[in-house]
């Protein structure tokens, strides 16, 4: 769904450079004229071409895929992070002192374990960064809806936060703040392909729901179109009956089959003018810096022990919920399997089963 068209073309012109779509059946061909900033993306290339979409790359195996996670737009969202479309800022909150977290573990999360060993120190403060993705989402049928849609990754587990994401445009920030500690895994690409793939799931029921309506309207209007040609047909049927020698009859006869391939085209066309197309390009990204808490669970059972790292959150004042080793899903309980996998209780049944 991710259409990055825009974000490329832009990229490549404020380099300098020119990129155009090409015309191609299944689109999603873009010619860039590299400009000499971009060269060392596109090492000895003075045009290359691009794909855009999957099918577009298998399509045309001599052109360079640009697709979320591939090696040319990566290059190209870090080419656009120096270019300031990536802003930094430091959200407000309260004093982050180091405390102990054992209660909130107790409280939220649940372990089935042997023994569970609970931090006995205060868990310590570390600057940790999130980066804010604000995409332009358009649906366009036969109108156009167009939203702003902000996914944040959070770049100590690399994983997409719904709930940080429903609060980072209410924040109140400062243009300083402290320094990032060594927790900081992921980089603002890497969660690139992170974001892309949140944004699709977030924004499915909201598409299915808009495809549902426009599907509608157009079951209505192929209602309208084929009573209007029915009403044509029939009349020339009527005409045909009544004219007298057999070539005039024929002659209605081609002006009916004109008329239901003209019905079918017009069909044909309404049909594409009322399919949704849903994209999105990347407007701007934040990369917001601010202190949590982390503490470290100790897990044994017989002869397995784990260590997980939990984290508080001051934005979300509560513990980010851990997730499944499995299914990559958040989780309050989960389970230490005898191969040291800690497991959602789905999983874990299915684990036991298997
Ligand atoms: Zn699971």
């Amino acid at each position: 769904m991710v259409d990055l068209k825009e974000f490329v073309q832009e990229c490549v012109e404020l380099a300098g450079g020119l990129a155009e779509p090409e015309e191609s059946p299944e689109g999603g061909l873009l010619e860039v004229l590299v400009p000499e900033p971009l060269q060392p993306l596109f090492p000895n290339r003075e045009v290359v071409r691009l794909a855009l979409e999957g099918e577009t790359a298998r399509r045309h195996p001599e052109a360079l895929p640009a697709l979320p996670g591939s090696e040319a737009l990566d290059a190209l969202v870090e080419y656009a992070s120096h270019l300031g479309r990536v802003t930094h800022a430091f959200p407000r909150t309260d004093p982050v002192r180091a405390r102990p977290i054992a209660g909130e573990i107790l409280h939220a999360l649940t372990f089935t374990a042997r023994r569970v060993r609970l931090p006995e120190t205060s868990a310590s403060v570390e600057t940790i960064q999130i980066a804010q993705f604000d995409f332009i989402v358009s649906l366009v049928s036969d109108e156009r809806e167009e939203l702003l849609r902000s996914v944040v990754v959070d770049l100590w587990s690399g994983r997409a936060s719904e709930a940080l994401s429903r609060i980072v445009h209410g924040l109140e920030v400062n243009p300083t703040g402290p320094q990032v500690g060594r927790r900081d895994c992921h980089t603002v690409e890497e969660a690139y392909p992170a974001a892309c793939e949140a944004l699709e799931t977030w924004m499915a029921p909201r598409i299915e729901q808009r495809q549902a309506l426009v599907s509608r309207r157009l079951r209505d209007e192929h209602g309208r179109l084929r009573l209007y040609y029915r009403g044509l047909v029939e009349d020339l049927e009527r005409r045909a009956e009544r004219a007298g020698p057999e070539e005039r009859r024929a002659e209605f006869q081609q002006k009916i089959e004109a008329t239901r391939r003209e019905q079918e085209s017009k069909l044909a066309e309404l049909s594409e003018k009322y399919r949704l197309r849903p994209s999105a390009r990347l407007a701007a990204v934040r990369v917001l810096a601010y202190p949590r808490l982390f503490s470290t669970v100790g897990l044994d059972r017989k002869q397995t022990s784990r260590e997980l790292e939990v984290c508080w959150d001051p934005l979300l004042a509560r513990l980010l919920l851990p997730v499944c080793d499995a299914c990559a899903r958040e989780a309050t309980h989960l389970t230490l399997e005898l191969d040291g996998r800690l497991l959602c209780p789905a999983c874990a049944v299915g684990n036991e089963a298997g």
